[in-house]
């Protein structure tokens, strides 16, 4: 008897090493009818990445073409290379009522979030600086001098996480992941994404 208008955007950021991807891929493992905003980028793919899955891997040529052509709702540069969200993409999908999963930086997230008026931002904080650096590290996919630029980067987004209606800390994981979750399942909840059947979309 209850159903939605359209999907929701979610627009989740994070200093990169602090667990952004980890609960992005389980969230959307578990809930139905949400998918992954595919952005476009110039960065080639790293192993294990899959061209229309993680990204569209496209040559500089192509993004810039693709700026011009206004298929971007937002894009911007993120340690030298190009990355875009596609309008076409996220429109299409709320639409028909599915929710779309933004994984974008903070300059991206500004943008996303003053064009979509409606969209829920989360911002998830890794428990320190140092648990930060200790966790790139470990990753090991980052050279020390990028992980060290990536920290200084960290310190400027954490600036900007007062535009994020939701705030998580990953300090421990399962609990963390918990609170990023209910926020999905509270906001497809929210009365006014909702509508009676039968009473129609102009009663509220
Ligand atoms: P990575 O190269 O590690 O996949 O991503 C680098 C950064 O670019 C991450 O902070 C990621 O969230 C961000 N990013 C990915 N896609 C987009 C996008 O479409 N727009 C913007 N502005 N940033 C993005």
């Amino acid at each position: 008897m209850i159903k939605r208008k359209k999907g929701i955007i979610f627009v989740v950021s994070a200093p990169s090493g602090a667990g952004k991807t980890t609960f992005c891929r389980r969230v959307l493992s578990e809930l139905e009818g949400i998918v992954f905003s595919v952005s476009y980028t110039t960065r080639p793919p790293r192993e294990n990445e899959v061209h229309g899955r993680d990204y569209f891997f496209v040559s500089r040529e192509e993004f810039l073409r693709m700026v011009e052509e206004g298929k971007f709702v937002e894009y911007a540069e993120v340690y030298g290379n190009l990355y875009g969200t596609s309008k076409e993409f996220i429109e299409g999908y709320v639409e028909q009522g599915v929710d779309v999963l933004l994984d974008i930086d903070v300059q991206g997230a500004e943008k996303i979030l003053s064009y979509y008026s409606d969209a829920v931002g989360i911002f998830i904080f890794p428990p320190s600086l140092e648990v930060l650096r200790q966790r790139l590290l470990k990753r090991g996919t980052d050279a020390p001098e990028v992980i060290e630029k990536r920290l200084k980067v960290a310190e400027k987004e954490i600036e900007k996480a007062d535009m994020y209606q939701y705030w998580v800390l990953n300090d421990e994981f399962e609990e963390a992941y918990t609170v990023f979750k209910s926020i999905f399942l509270a906001e497809r909840s929210r009365s006014e994404r909702l509508f009676l059947e039968g009473r129609g979309l102009s009663h509220r």
